[in-house]
Protein backbone atom coordinates (compact mmCIF):
# COMPACT_ATOMS: atom_id res chain seq x y z
CA UNK A 1 0.00 0.00 0.00
CA UNK A 2 1.11 3.48 -1.06
CA UNK A 3 0.97 5.33 2.26
CA UNK A 4 2.14 2.38 4.48
CA UNK A 5 5.20 3.13 6.50
CA UNK A 6 5.90 -0.78 6.67
CA UNK A 7 5.45 -1.51 2.92
CA UNK A 8 7.66 1.88 2.62
CA UNK A 9 10.38 -0.18 4.72
CA UNK A 10 10.04 -3.29 2.40
CA UNK A 11 10.64 -1.31 -1.12
CA UNK A 12 13.38 0.29 0.87
CA UNK A 13 12.01 3.43 0.55
CA UNK A 14 12.85 3.98 4.21
CA UNK A 15 15.63 2.72 5.93
CA UNK A 16 15.84 0.14 8.23
CA UNK A 17 17.99 -2.40 11.10
CA UNK A 18 17.02 -5.34 9.18
CA UNK A 19 17.67 -8.28 10.98
CA UNK A 20 16.30 -11.16 8.62
CA UNK A 21 14.15 -11.63 5.53
CA UNK A 22 13.29 -14.00 2.95
CA UNK A 23 10.59 -14.01 0.08
CA UNK A 24 8.01 -13.89 2.28
CA UNK A 25 8.93 -11.96 5.56
CA UNK A 26 10.57 -8.97 6.52
CA UNK A 27 12.30 -8.19 10.34
CA UNK A 28 13.83 -5.56 11.31
CA UNK A 29 14.57 -3.47 15.02
CA UNK A 30 11.39 -1.52 16.55
CA UNK A 31 12.20 2.01 16.44
CA UNK A 32 11.25 2.87 19.71
CA UNK A 33 12.08 -0.68 21.44
CA UNK A 34 10.53 -1.66 25.25
CA UNK A 35 13.80 -3.25 25.50
CA UNK A 36 16.88 -3.10 23.07
CA UNK A 37 16.48 -6.09 20.56
CA UNK A 38 13.06 -5.58 20.43
CA UNK A 39 11.90 -6.99 16.48
CA UNK A 40 9.30 -6.79 14.62
CA UNK A 41 8.46 -9.56 11.96
CA UNK A 42 6.22 -9.05 8.99
CA UNK A 43 5.13 -10.52 5.86
CA UNK A 44 6.69 -8.51 2.64
CA UNK A 45 3.19 -8.15 1.27
CA UNK A 46 0.77 -5.95 3.00
CA UNK A 47 -2.33 -7.56 5.21
CA UNK A 48 -3.73 -5.31 7.31
CA UNK A 49 -4.54 -7.78 9.94
CA UNK A 50 -4.03 -11.39 10.68
CA UNK A 51 -7.63 -12.07 9.74
CA UNK A 52 -6.53 -11.25 6.28
CA UNK A 53 -3.52 -13.41 6.56
CA UNK A 54 -3.02 -16.19 4.53
CA UNK A 55 -2.22 -19.44 6.86
CA UNK A 56 1.16 -20.30 4.75
CA UNK A 57 2.43 -16.74 5.61
CA UNK A 58 1.23 -17.12 9.15
CA UNK A 59 3.25 -20.45 9.45
CA UNK A 60 6.62 -18.58 7.80
CA UNK A 61 5.93 -15.76 9.76
CA UNK A 62 5.99 -17.93 13.41
CA UNK A 63 8.86 -20.22 11.97
CA UNK A 64 10.77 -16.84 11.40
CA UNK A 65 9.33 -15.61 15.08
CA UNK A 66 10.93 -19.00 16.45
CA UNK A 67 14.44 -18.62 14.64
CA UNK A 68 14.83 -14.83 15.44
CA UNK A 69 14.06 -14.56 19.23
CA UNK A 70 16.98 -16.98 20.03
CA UNK A 71 19.09 -15.03 18.39
CA UNK A 72 17.43 -11.93 19.30
CA UNK A 73 17.70 -12.70 22.93
CA UNK A 74 21.36 -13.96 22.45
CA UNK A 75 22.34 -10.59 20.76
CA UNK A 76 21.42 -8.45 24.07
CA UNK A 77 22.23 -11.12 26.85
CA UNK A 78 18.62 -12.08 28.09
CA UNK A 79 16.99 -15.33 28.45
CA UNK A 80 12.60 -14.26 27.96
CA UNK A 81 11.05 -12.51 25.85
CA UNK A 82 7.38 -11.87 25.46
CA UNK A 83 5.55 -12.13 21.77
CA UNK A 84 3.00 -9.19 20.64
CA UNK A 85 0.76 -8.99 18.25
CA UNK A 86 -1.77 -5.05 18.58
CA UNK A 87 -4.74 -6.53 16.32
CA UNK A 88 -7.02 -3.74 15.62
CA UNK A 89 -8.03 -0.22 16.76
CA UNK A 90 -8.91 -1.02 20.17
CA UNK A 91 -5.59 -3.65 20.16
CA UNK A 92 -3.50 -0.65 19.72
CA UNK A 93 -2.49 -1.37 16.60
CA UNK A 94 -0.85 1.95 14.98
CA UNK A 95 0.84 0.95 11.77
CA UNK A 96 -1.96 -0.98 10.20
CA UNK A 97 0.26 -3.48 8.28
CA UNK A 98 0.01 -6.66 10.05
CA UNK A 99 3.20 -7.23 12.88
CA UNK A 100 4.49 -9.23 15.47
CA UNK A 101 6.65 -7.98 18.40
CA UNK A 102 9.20 -10.10 19.90
CA UNK A 103 10.20 -8.14 22.70
CA UNK A 104 13.22 -9.30 25.21
CA UNK A 105 12.68 -9.27 29.28
CA UNK A 106 15.07 -8.83 32.11
CA UNK A 107 14.93 -8.82 35.46
CA UNK A 108 13.31 -6.29 36.87
CA UNK A 109 13.26 -4.06 33.85
CA UNK A 110 10.26 -2.70 35.18
CA UNK A 111 7.28 -4.22 33.64
CA UNK A 112 4.31 -5.94 34.15
CA UNK A 113 2.05 -8.32 33.07
CA UNK A 114 -1.38 -7.27 32.46
CA UNK A 115 -4.21 -7.64 34.98
CA UNK A 116 -6.76 -10.44 35.47
CA UNK A 117 -10.30 -9.37 35.69
CA UNK A 118 -12.83 -11.72 37.10
CA UNK A 119 -15.60 -13.38 35.75
CA UNK A 120 -19.22 -13.55 36.67
CA UNK A 121 -20.83 -16.96 37.84
CA UNK A 122 -21.69 -18.65 34.63
CA UNK A 123 -19.96 -16.12 32.16
CA UNK A 124 -16.46 -18.33 31.47
CA UNK A 125 -19.35 -21.20 30.32
CA UNK A 126 -21.37 -19.06 28.56
CA UNK A 127 -18.58 -17.34 26.47
CA UNK A 128 -16.29 -20.38 26.03
CA UNK A 129 -19.73 -21.69 24.35
CA UNK A 130 -20.10 -19.06 22.12
CA UNK A 131 -16.36 -18.89 21.22
CA UNK A 132 -16.82 -22.40 20.17
CA UNK A 133 -19.95 -22.03 18.23
CA UNK A 134 -17.93 -19.11 16.17
CA UNK A 135 -15.63 -21.15 15.51
P1 LIG B 1 1.75 -1.31 16.69
O1 LIG B 1 1.10 -1.00 15.37
O2 LIG B 1 1.03 -0.70 17.85
O3 LIG B 1 2.01 -2.76 16.90
O4 LIG B 1 3.15 -0.58 16.75
C1 LIG B 1 3.90 -0.20 15.64
C2 LIG B 1 5.37 -0.30 16.01
O5 LIG B 1 6.12 0.09 14.88
C3 LIG B 1 5.79 0.61 17.18
O6 LIG B 1 6.39 -0.19 18.20
C4 LIG B 1 6.78 1.57 16.54
O7 LIG B 1 7.85 1.92 17.39
C5 LIG B 1 7.26 0.80 15.32
N1 LIG B 1 7.71 1.63 14.20
C6 LIG B 1 7.03 2.65 13.62
N2 LIG B 1 7.75 3.17 12.62
C7 LIG B 1 8.92 2.46 12.56
C8 LIG B 1 10.08 2.53 11.73
N3 LIG B 1 10.20 3.44 10.76
N4 LIG B 1 11.08 1.65 11.96
C9 LIG B 1 10.97 0.73 12.95
N5 LIG B 1 9.90 0.62 13.75
C10 LIG B 1 8.88 1.48 13.57
ZN1 LIG C 1 2.04 -2.18 4.22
Amino acid sequence: MADCIFCKIIKEEIPCAKVYENDEVLAFLDISPVNKGHVLVLPKKHFENIENLPDEILCEIARTIKKLSKAALKAVGADSFNLGLNNGKNAGQLVQHVHFHIMPRFENDGYKLWIGKKYTEGEMEKIAKSIKKNL
